[in-house]
This record gives structure tokens, sequence and C-alpha cells, in this order.
């Protein structure tokens, strides 16, 4: 059982680009979220390691409306995403209000989930145009740009399935940016990519962290997690067991499992 002090603060109010508050999910009567507990500053990459199977992608899908949270509290950018007390529903949003919460966050899929009946300029205007109703000569140039930026520029008339693994996650982090997102989440964005492919999908994430993006990333590139995030959450057992620094979390984990975890993967 979580105090409900910090739950009930965050449904009034929340200074973090992200907030959850003892957030609990089951699917049946699997208990996958037990209480979690998560903030995320404006302009900071956090990174999210764990085990299989410990809730990560559930954890991310609450932020984003793909899950509705069981109890507890979740902001995104100061907005209620949803919150829910001891079972009994007390917050829902409107179907169009989900839909606009949720064209202001980015999300990277670890297959790239692309439309593959779209061509990749196709791809990273529709949000935009759709669920943004942006004017579409504005957002081509703009989603052209984007697609320099990670290095496709030349592929925007292609479809998805002529592009390599490691083009296509490029061209869905452009889509993510073309939603000009508060927060982009990522979940695995390089584990389906050969290892050649890897290095090229990091960089362009690396580069949004430079430019100050707030970032979290749920991944197993323990490395890239030490070089980009300001903060590490450890998952176990659908909770968070551990949240600090890089070098606290890597170096002085302080929870048994945390070390267990390290020593399989470091
Ligand atoms: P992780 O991303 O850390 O590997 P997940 O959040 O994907 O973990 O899954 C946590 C647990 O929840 C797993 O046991 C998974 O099988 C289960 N799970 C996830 N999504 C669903 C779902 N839609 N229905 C039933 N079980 C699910
Ligand atoms: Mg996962």
């Amino acid at each position: 059982m979580t105090t409900t002090a910090p739950v009930t603060a965050a449904i009034e109010h929340s200074r973090y680009a992200i907030e959850a508050r003892g957030v609990h999910k089951s699917f049946g009567t699997l208990e996958v979220l037990k209480g979690v507990d998560l903030t995320v500053r404006p302009g900071e990459v956090t990174a999210i390691l764990g085990p299989s199977g410990s809730g990560k992608s559930t954890l991310l899908r609450t932020l984003n409306h793909l899950e509705k949270v069981d109890s507890g509290v979740v902001r995104v950018d100061g907005e209620l995403v949803g919150y829910r007390l001891r079972g009994r529903r007390l917050h829902e949003l409107k179907p169009r209000e989900i839909l606009r919460q949720r064209s202001q966050i980015g999300f990277v899929f670890q297959n790239f989930n692309l439309f593959p009946h779209l061509t990749v300029l196709e791809n990273v205007v529709e949000a935009p145009l759709s669920a943004q109703k942006r004017n579409r000569a504005e957002v081509e140039r703009e989603a052209r740009e984007l697609l320099e930026r990670v290095g496709v520029g030349d592929k925007a008339h292609d479809y998805p399935r002529r592009l390599s693994g490691g083009q296509q996650q490029r061209v869905a982090i452009a889509r993510a940016l073309a939603l000009r997102p508060k927060v982009i989440l990522f979940d695995e964005p390089t584990s389906a990519l050969d290892p050649e492919l890897v290095g090229e999908v990091l960089e362009v994430i690396r580069q949004l962290a430079r430019d100050g993006a707030t970032l979290v990333i749920v991944t197993h590139e323990v490395g890239f997690a030490r070089e980009v995030a300001d903060s590490v959450v450890f998952m176990d057992g659908g909770l968070v067991v551990e949240q600090g620094s890089p070098a606290a979390v890597f170096d002085n984990p302080v929870h048994e499992r945390t070390k267990t975890f390290l020593s399989h993967v470091l």
C-alpha cells in the first residue's frame, strides 16, 4: 500500500514533465504495476532498466493513454492523464482530450510500427495533419527537415519495407518529433536492430538529448544510459526499486535486486 499524500498532491499540481504516483495496473489477476512512482524533470533524460516482465512497457504505455491505470496519478506536462484512488474512478478524460494529449507525446516502439502502406513522408505527416489539424504545406516542410535531421532525407518517397531497421527507426523518431511533443517515450528503440545498426539510432537520440528534449528511454544499453541519462530508474516486479544518477545506480546500487541485475548485464 502506497501512502496517499504524494498521490493526492499530484492530483492538484505537478512541477515535473512526467509525474506518476502510486500507479497500479493489473491484467486480469496479474498485477503488473504495484504502486509505481516516477518523476521526470523538463529537459531531463531518464533511462529505465529492468528485467523482462518487470512492467517497463506497461508504465510507458500508461503515460500515453495506451493503458489506463487502475489507481494512482499520472501527469504529463502538468496535465492529468488519469487518476483513480482506491479503485474509485475520479477522473475520466473525454476521447477528444485523450487524442489531444496523446498527440503531445512522442512514442517510439521497439518494432518501429511505421504504417507499411504509407511512404516515409506520409508516415511523418499523418498525425500532425489528422490529429493536430495543422497546415499541410507547413507540416510537409517540417517533415522534410526532420527526415534530413535523422539522416534519411533521401528516403522520403520510399515505403518502409525498402529501408533498413536503423533507417525505419530513425523515420519513427522523425514521426514522433513531427508532433512537436512535450516528451518522447522510447520503448527499447534498438532491441530489434542488428548490432551494426544500433549506433546510428543511438546517435539520433543522443542529439535529441543534447538539444534539451525531455526523453524517457527503456533500454538495455547500459553504456548509453550511463552516457546520456540524467536519471536512471531500475524496475523490478512492478515497482521502481531505485532511481538516481547513473553513477549512483550503476556504481553504487543500494538494492540487492539492482546489484543482481547489473551483475548480469554489465
Ligand atoms: P517489460 O516491458 O518490463 O518486459 P511489460 O510491461 O511488457 O514488461 O509486461 C509486464 C507483465 O505484464 C508481463 O508479465 C506481461 O506478460 C504482462 N502484460 C503486458 N501487457 C499485457 C496485456 N495487454 N495483457 C495481459 N498481460 C500483459
Ligand atoms: Mg517491454
